[in-house]
């Protein structure tokens, strides 16, 4: 995939994820290991301007939040923001998913707001979105992931985090929660989000 002389090239060039959430690191980096890149997490710039997530879109939000770090730090900067799209909620609670039930609401207080909001509707179909903005000197470009499944009445599952525990995937008779990470990695949104930057870079490096 890279030759020595790719390697060489590109060993230097230097990547922060925008991304405060421990786990979500620890994800990107098992993701994006096979890039020479250096990756820098937003907490290694204790001075990075905290970015409200106010845009009406998940690409806004993205792009917000990697073009702050962008300008604070001067390296490329990568930043994702996930919804979740629920058919009988005309795709709500999408760009509000972190605060559904309340604007401080906890996973467990979104998780219990969505199975109110459900509560008769017998169509449960739902879709994770990511969307990944990457700012770099040259411009933005974005990477978007899906993945279909549907929303169980009552959670299942210990794993993840956020709405894991009530949403199975499709072709999966389990919920994400029930999924080991790298399992989940393989089908989840973010995943596909990421792969998709992956083969952007490789793409770009390959030439
Ligand atoms: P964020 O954009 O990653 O901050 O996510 C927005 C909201 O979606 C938060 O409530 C998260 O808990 C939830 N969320 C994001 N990704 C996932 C996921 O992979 N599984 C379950 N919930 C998620």
């Amino acid at each position: 995939m890279f030759t020595a002389n790719t390697l060489y090239m590109h060993t230097r060039y230097s990547l922060v994820l925008a991304t405060r959430n421990s786990g979500k690191v620890k994800e990107m980096r098992s993701l994006l290991n096979q890039l020479p890149l250096t990756l820098h997490a937003v907490s290694d710039f204790p001075d990075a301007p905290l970015v409200e997530e106010d845009a009406p879109t998940l690409k806004g939000n993205a792009h917000k939040k990697a073009e702050a770090l962008f300008i604070h730090t001067g390296f490329a900067a990568l930043a994702d923001d996930t919804g979740l799209e629920v058919e009988a909620l005309d795709g709500q609670p999408g760009v509000h998913s972190a605060r559904f039930a309340s604007p401080d609401a906890t996973d467990g207080d979104n998780r219990r707001h969505l199975l109110a909001q459900l509560d008769g509707h017998g169509n449960r179909a739902a879709r994770f979105r990511t969307v990944i903005a990457f700012v770099e000197q040259e411009g933005t470009h974005y990477f978007e992931g899906v993945c279909e499944g549907h929303i169980l009445d009552a959670e299942r599952g210990d794993g993840g985090f956020g709405y894991d525990a009530l949403f199975q995937p499709v072709g999966y008779d389990c919920t994400f929660a029930e999924l080991s990470r790298e399992e989940k990695n393989a089908i989840s949104h973010r995943g596909r989000a990421v792969r998709a930057f992956v083969a952007f870079l490789q793409r770009r490096y390959a030439r």
